[in-house]
């Protein structure tokens, strides 16, 4: 047998004992599994259903046809396109919808709580286009509204970016859109994180404000790794994409042209067929009672840590995430996220706004709840997890407490699937 199947096991063994956090991971389920390990990632399809490159794609024509109802369904919208492999890929077809190259946009900046493909320097979203960017608020760690308007007057960006990485608080998409018309420029909002709260309709609807909205498919939705594409209602297009003929064109269709053959070649039905599978489970009503334990989670450790003396960034969560600043504590984010994986504890290091060290030291860390709930956590969990976590940044260097921590991780752990929902 293969060496990478013992690596394979070895990987599995790890989920199974550890404590996940890291706030863009989850577990899939079997069936999930099943569909991206199966015979259609023989299959290629370049072009879209009715309308392929290739033959022999009348069975996933089907598939991808069912994958396309079914996020209409979920999210109750007009459009969607399954095939962005990752969410930068679904992303990367919006700029090429909407932009041309030295374009401005706005986006959330990166030290903030955005996200690389928002306008960062080293992405090609910084590269190619011309960037301006809005931020949170010193004192609440939430989102300057009136500044992001005072920078979009100023700047006139041709399209702005409501979304985040690292950002705990919802988002007001209508205030948004209002600055969006007032500068007339393109809105899109990127759901990656809390897409599958706000498909259960925990969060605010990004669908009846913003022009497009983009989200991958493995963070909060808990299917295969991948991206999504998907519009409230399809609307004419005018930012020059016209035919040759001269004629205006529905955004649908410039967003399709955008994916394939805009940025990627043939489709991944094999994902394609995991992602129908994850939106299947993601209608049934369990999904529903998955993401308010999520949120109620996510609400528990907060409150939990803060009851510890740490200080989360605007002082809570909507979502299912939240950003520790560990300035109050004496230790950076990079020490403690080496700390908590030797202690069996996954989460990232992630910079902090106004952070004053670099994005590779960091003063915080980003821990998110859609994992370990679906490892079957509740509440209680909750505030041992905030004390192994306090143990941890407490002795970052004593060894005998990190072992300590990590047999009671581990023990925490024995015995549970890593679905269970
Ligand atoms: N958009 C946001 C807001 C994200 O947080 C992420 C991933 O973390 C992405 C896009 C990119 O997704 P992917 O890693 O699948 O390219």
């Amino acid at each position: 047998m293969d060496i990478i199947f013992d690596l394979i096991e070895k990987e599995r063994q790890r989920q199974s004992h550890g404590l996940e956090l890291i706030a863009s991971e989850n577990f899939v389920s079997d069936n999930v599994m099943k569909a991206m390990g199966s015979v259609l990632t023989n299959k290629y399809a370049e072009g879209y259903p009715g309308k392929r490159y290739y033959g022999g794609c009348e069975v996933v024509d089907e598939v991808e046809t069912l994958a396309i109802n079914r996020a209409k369904e979920l999210f109750g919208v007009e459009y969607a396109n399954v095939q962005p492999h990752s969410g930068s890929q679904a992303n990367a077809a919006i700029y090429l919808a909407v932009l041309k190259p030295g374009d401005k946009i706005m986006g959330m900046d990166l030290s903030m709580g955005g996200h690389l493909t928002h306008g960062s320097a080293v992405n090609f979203s910084g590269i190619q286009y011309n960037v301006v960017s809005y931020g949170v608020q010193q004192e609440t760690g939430l989102i300057d509204y009136d500044q992001m308007r005072e920078v979009a007057l100023r700047e006139r960006p041709k399209m702005i970016i409501a979304g985040f990485s690292a950002y705990s608080r919802d988002l007001e998409y209508a205030k948004f859109r209002e600055v969006a018309d007032e500068v007339g420029a393109t809105l899109w909002a990127d759901i990656a994180h809390p897409a599958g709260l706000v498909a259960k309709g925990l969060l605010n609807s990004p669908f009846d404000h913003c022009h497009v909205v983009t989200t991958t498919t493995h963070k909060t939705l808990r299917g295969p790794r991948g991206g999504m594409i998907l519009m409230g209602k399809d609307f004419e297009n005018t930012y020059g994409h016209k035919t040759p003929k001269g004629e205006i064109k529905m955004m649908s269709q410039v967003l399709d042209g955008a994916v394939f053959p805009g940025i990627q070649g043939g489709p991944l039905e094999h994902v394609i067929a995991a992602k129908a599978v994850a939106f299947g489970e993601a209608l049934d009503t369990q999904f529903e009672t998955y993401a308010k334990q999520v949120r109620s989670n996510a609400q528990a450790l907060s409150k939990a840590m803060i009851s510890r003396g740490f200080d989360i960034v605007s002082g809570g969560t909507d979502n299912h995430l939240m950003l520790v600043d560990l300035r109050n504590k004496g230790v950076n984010g990079k020490e403690t996220e080496k700390a908590l994986v030797l202690a069996d504890i996954t989460c990232n290091k992630n910079m902090v706004p106004f952070d004053d060290k670099s994005p590779f030291t960091t003063s915080g860390i980003r821990l998110g709840t859609a994992a370990i709930t679906t490892r079957g956590l509740k509440e209680q969990d909750m505030e041992t997890i905030a004390e192994l976590i306090s143990e941890v940044v407490d002795n970052l260097k004593s060894e005998e407490v990190i072992a300590s921590v990590r047999k009671r991780v581990n023990e925490l752990m024995e015995g549970k699937a890593l679905f269970n929902y």
